[in-house]
């Protein structure tokens, strides 16, 4: 691994900053602040390097090769695997699956043991907020096999109705599949104690890991999900790169995906019979150089320290909540008691789009819009919302720098 060229201490932010460079460009005349980590974080110099030592050093197909090229860019490959292990504490190497992403695997997880295990009159549950990728392919299995998609109701301030949660419940529920962080209020959900009870129905329950494997320490056998995804581009890591974690005897027993190169034992025209784990599941050549540079985004975060950083984005987050509910005409939506670094906010006869664009003018960077949750803006009655999320290498004077942005914004469009 290389290692970080400078002297990060607990909380260095500005040794931090160094270490992206996008950080330095301007937008519209004025210093970038990027407020939209949720959707997508900033990359650090060593997991650009990674990618370019990759593609300038050893570019080569893998598993299968023989000669050095090959074996280096398969030793490298397969050391992420091993280092997103150790991230999220899995039991084994194999309930490591490379995807794209978290839509991905979760897709995996639908058509193949949804596909498998579900069946007519069958039940999942879901919560209000999750994400578009947790809830249309749960529809489209339920279509499929004439099963009943349910969901877990969303409070005022953004949490689960946790009594709804047992309520729901029935003995044709088949799989929960839940959000760890909300994507547009920043909730963080109860999982373990949904793995828990749903665990004594014997209910199967997939964790959706995309917004809080970047924040949160993450230890699948303690949360004892049966499935936990992840998108390397919310962790600092390249785009194009996910990961599936299953439990090796769920994952053992599930058909495979995609059919093709990698996850072969042996074909014949009459019969084929697949390859062992992780790779039944790796159909095709894998993004390679993306994978191998996800693991310096790996490193790079256990380096800087997520208790470091959660300490940092959770002061942060406090500071943009007080500052902007100061402001008249301001309301946030999302007020869970425990939060990740995202918050959203709406303007009394504000569009949050216009809103958005006058940010940008000042160079800030937010999200605005439903946030792929669709369901989630119904329930508030809104067609969306601002977003600003915040990452490790965000300022308290970046958040200063917003709040006066929504002030002259709000002068100029009411
Ligand atoms: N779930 C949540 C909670 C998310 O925030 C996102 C990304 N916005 C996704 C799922 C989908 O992730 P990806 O687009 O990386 O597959």
């Amino acid at each position: 691994m290389t290692s970080i060229d400078t002297d990060i201490k607990p909380f260095d932010v500005a040794a931090i900053r160094r270490q992206f460079p996008v950080l330095e460009r301007k937008v519209k005349g004025k210093n970038l602040v990027y407020f939209d980590n949720a959707a997508t974080a900033q990359k650090p110099q060593v997991v650009i390097d990674a990618l370019v030592r990759y593609y300038h050093q050893y570019n080569a197909n893998i598993h299968r090769g023989i000669h050095s090229l090959a074996e280096e860019a398969t030793a490298a490959f397969e050391a992420t695997r091993d280092t997103v292990k150790e991230f999220i504490n899995a039991g084994h190497r194999e309930e490591i699956i490379f995807t794209r992403g978290v839509t991905e695997g979760i897709n995996l997880v639908a058509a193949t043991y949804g596909r498998q295990n579900i069946k007519e009159g069958d039940e999942i549950i879901i919560s209000g907020m999750e994400h578009h990728s947790n809830i249309v392919p749960w529809q489209i299995l339920c279509l499929e096999k004439k099963a009943v998609l349910k969901v877990i109701p969303v409070d005022d301030n953004g949490e689960l109705v946790m009594s709804e949660f047992e309520e729901l419940i029935t003995p044709q529920t088949k799989i929960v599949s839940i959000v760890h962080a909300s994507n547009s209020l920043g909730t963080i959900n109860p999982v373990k104690d949904i793995i828990d009870i749903a665990h004594q129905h014997n209910i199967v329950v997939l964790v959706d890991g995309a917004q809080s494997s970047v924040h949160l320490n993450i230890d699948v056998q303690e949360m004892d999900c049966d499935f936990f995804v992840i998108s390397s581009h919310k962790v600092y890591g390249p785009t194009g790169v996910g990961v599936l974690y299953g439990k090796k005897e769920l994952l053992e027993e599930m058909p495979p995906y995609m059919g093709g190169g990698e996850m072969i034992k042996e074909v014949t025209f009459d019969k084929t019979t697949y390859n062992e784990l992780p790779y039944k599941f790796e159909a095709g050549t894998p993004n390679i150089a993306d994978t191998v540079a996800f693991k310096a985004a790996l490193d790079f975060v256990t380096e800087v320290g997520k208790e470091n950083i959660r300490k940092h984005e959770e002061a942060l987050t406090k500071y943009a909540m007080e500052q902007l509910s100061g402001i008249d005409g301001v309301r946030l939506i999302g007020t869970a008691k425990h939060k990740t670094s995202v918050v959203s906010f709406i303007v009394d006869g504000v569009h949050p789009q216009d809103m958005g664009i006058l940010l940008d003018n000042y160079g800030i960077a937010v999200r605005t819009g439903h946030h792929c949750c669709q369901p989630l803006m119904n329930r508030f009655e809104i067609p969306g919302t601002i977003r600003a999320s915040f990452a490790m290498y965000n300022t308290k004077e970046e958040v200063d720098e917003l709040v006066k942005g929504v002030a002259k914004a709000i002068g100029m469009l009411k």
